[in-house]
């Protein structure tokens, strides 16, 4: 091979979109220690921290409280293959695209999906969940907190007792919520819930926290058959990070010194002045971009703070837009599916949730689009005002 490769340098670029989110030196750095065996006394207590740390991210006092060695995906799929046996209906609700996902999950692990839907971009109507949940006789119900490819919140309130009054188990997605909105698990009263470490938690992509409280462990253990995947089975990756220590897999040491670091910055903000600093910066992004004439794709009271859904104003080619941001090093994300050239999703998520890349995005944004001939006004005066007021 005659070709030679130069050492790989992206540069910096401030990830504005739907994930990953901009990673804090300290992060980076953490991830760059020496690498120590997978059972060594000092990497166990490191494996502990993480445990106790997820346990105050998640508020629960649940012990199996893990980072599943793999993507928030991997999440997801543990959750729902850990509990679903062959003929199992589970009631998914559907308003994008991990909706989707779920559905395709419980499919392949033999379950028979009882679907809720909503349009893309508004949340799921409580009471069409009730009555999915009272015409069958389902093992879960499973839903997205926040559904990053359509900028919805989804609320939690009494979903948890409206599951368990039919018998099932409340399965949360919570990859784009957690350490961004108050997710709750203990006050929910959710049984399983996953996130991803690349979302509002501020590290890397590559583990996906989960915990499981004893309802969904009891459901587990009077399984019938074996749980369908050997790699994400909970009873034995639970093993290996509880007091049993039994070798599963070999944990990816650093991306777990960097999920530690990580948690570390959660813990020192404290999660109450996280979640409020997420929804100022969201409130000034949305205050900058009505006052350029755009508006946002999601009703008030249903948008997420972590990723903001902004409507491509008419005649606006939307990924020449992105493109002109990338240029300048700035990345904003497209639309999915049906919304796809329709909005802008633009992530203020974890230590990228700030006062400077709010005035940053918006000022770009107002150059891209004159640019491209929306003439607009500056957004970033009336972002500023909400920062003042
Ligand atoms: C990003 C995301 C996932 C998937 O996580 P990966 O790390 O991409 O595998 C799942 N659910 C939601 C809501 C997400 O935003």
């Amino acid at each position: 091979m005659n070709k030679s490769y130069e050492r790989f340098q992206p540069p910096k670029r401030v990830l504005l979109g739907p994930g990953p989110s901009p990673v804090d030196d300290r992060v980076l750095s953490a991830m760059a220690a020496p690498v120590l065996g997978h059972l060594d006394p000092l990497f166990l207590q490191c494996m502990d921290d993480v445990q106790a740390l997820l346990r105050y991210v998640f508020e629960t006092e649940n012990r199996v409280t893990v980072p599943i060695s793999a993507t928030g995906s991997a999440g997801m799929e543990a959750a729902l293959v850990n509990i679903i046996e062959p003929g199992d209906e589970v009631v998914v609700c559907i308003n994008g695209v991990f909706g989707e996902r779920m559905r395709d999950i419980i499919e392949r692990a033999g379950g028979t999906p009882i679907v809720v839907e909503a349009k893309w971009g508004e949340a799921i109507d409580p009471r069409k969940i009730e009555s999915a949940l009272k015409s069958s006789k389902p093992r879960a119900l499973s839903l997205v907190h926040a559904e990053t490819s359509t900028g919805v919140l989804q609320d939690l309130s009494g979903l948890g007792e409206m599951a368990h009054e039919c018998g099932a188990l409340l399965i949360v997605d919570a990859v784009t919520s957690l350490a961004g909105h108050p997710v709750g698990v203990d006050r929910n009263g959710i049984d399983i819930c996953y996130s991803g470490t690349q979302k509002c938690i501020g590290a890397p992509p590559g583990l996906s926290p989960i915990t499981f409280n004893e309802r969904a462990l009891d459901r587990i253990r009077s399984r019938k058959s074996k749980v369908q995947s050997w790699y994400l089975d909970i009873t034995m990756v639970e093993r290996y990070w509880g007091d049993d220590r039994t070798y599963h897999h070999t944990a990816p040491i650093s991306m777990n010194y960097a999920l530690r670091e990580a948690l570390r910055l959660i813990h020192e903000e404290g999660l109450e002045a996280r979640w409020a600093r997420h929804e100022l910066n969201h409130r000034a992004l949305v205050a900058g971009v009505e006052a350029m004439g755009m508006s946002m794709a999601v009703a008030p009271e249903q948008r997420l703070w972590s990723l903001n859904a902004v409507s491509v104003p008419e005649g606006v080619d939307d990924a020449k837009v992105r493109g002109r941001l990338l240029e300048e090093n700035i990345e904003i994300g497209g639309g999915l599916g049906p919304l796809k050239g329709r909005i802008w999703r633009i992530g203020l998520m974890g230590s990228g949730s700030t006062r400077e890349n709010v005035r940053l995005v918006l000022d770009a944004l107002h150059r891209a689009l004159n640019a491209e001939g929306f003439e607009c006004p500056t957004g970033v005066e009336a972002a500023e005002a909400v920062y003042e007021n």
